[in-house]
């Protein structure tokens, strides 16, 4: 295929005018863009069991291709980095020298030029929320809750539950208060409710790369409530003129919350591979 101008727009193409310039952006200066995603939803789809949550082959088969030709490649996941590495098989793939993983939403990082992992010791309150909860969910009426330890933080999951979302209504309220009990908050995500320190985010995370790499055009891919301080962040530079933005949303039947605020939205993480594959395409890489 050609790099024609009008094949150059990988399609879906943006349907704003900030998305269309930063796509622009992207295509004619990649050495100075990082392009940032989201792991459970948009890398990966969302199956009953998150311990099998891989990521899609095709969407790592077109990162192979596209990280070459960026300035950087991010993960930016609430997993935890050893989790994201497991699940992504990232650190066995070519071409993905630039990438770092930024796991528990920025408290740890992996880089793939080092193979370092930082890994700080998780906050103790984490560990007396984890203690407390099967007593909490009991008195709750509730089974069948699967907890996940991440050690910095508890995710309760009731995905495979014969009512989900309602038995996440019913949790969401007691697990915040215990959650609040101990200095930490209890946030909804896609049948799910994780228990963490709020004062890390995506938003922050984004931005400290940002300044490290000094990329001029970001693309940032998410699904979930965990990425919106991203988006916000992220649409908050743009305002500022300090940097080019395109917003994609893996928007789903579970969580359209992040469509309204997106340049590029895409149905599933399968999309999203073609998305990808139409990029390197456009990219040339
Ligand atoms: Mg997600």
């Amino acid at each position: 295929m050609g790099r024609m101008a009008l094949s150059a727009v990988p399609a879906p193409s943006p349907r704003t005018q900030a998305g269309t310039a930063a796509l622009a952006s992207l295509l004619s200066d990649p050495e100075h863009a990082m392009l940032a995603f989201d792991f459970d939803g948009t890398l990966s789809p969302i199956v009953d069991d998150p311990e099998q949550a891989h990521a899609s082959e095709r969407s790592l088969q077109a990162l192979e291709r596209i990280g070459p030709c960026v300035g950087k490649l991010a993960v930016v996941t609430g997993r935890p980095v050893r989790t994201a590495l497991r699940l992504g098989a990232f650190a066995e793939r070519e071409g993905l020298a630039h990438l770092s993983i930024l796991g528990q939403y920025g408290a740890e990082r992996w880089d793939a030029e080092t193979g370092v992992e930082s890994v700080p010791p998780p906050p103790e309150a984490v560990a007396e929320v984890r203690a407390a909860l099967p007593a909490l969910i009991d008195s709750l009426g509730l089974t069948g809750v699967r907890i996940e330890d991440k050690q910095r933080a508890v995710v309760l999951h009731t995905r495979g539950l014969p009512d989900p979302a309602g038995a996440q209504a019913i949790l969401e309220g007691p697990v915040a208060e215990l959650a609040q009990e101990h200095g930490l908050a209890a946030e909804p995500g896609r049948l799910v409710v994780e228990v963490r320190d709020p004062s890390v985010d995506k938003g922050g995370a984004l931005r400290g790369l940002i300044s490290e790499t000094g990329v001029r055009t970001i693309v940032f891919a998410g699904d979930d409530l965990g990425d919106l301080p991203a988006y916000e962040a992220l649409t908050a530079m743009r305002e500022g003129g300090d940097v080019e933005v395109l917003l994609v949303a893996v928007a789903s039947d579970e969580q359209t919350v992040l469509v309204p605020r997106a340049d590029v939205v895409v149905h599933g993480p399968d999309e999203l591979a073609d998305w990808l594959e139409r990029l390197a395409d456009a990219l040339g890489c």
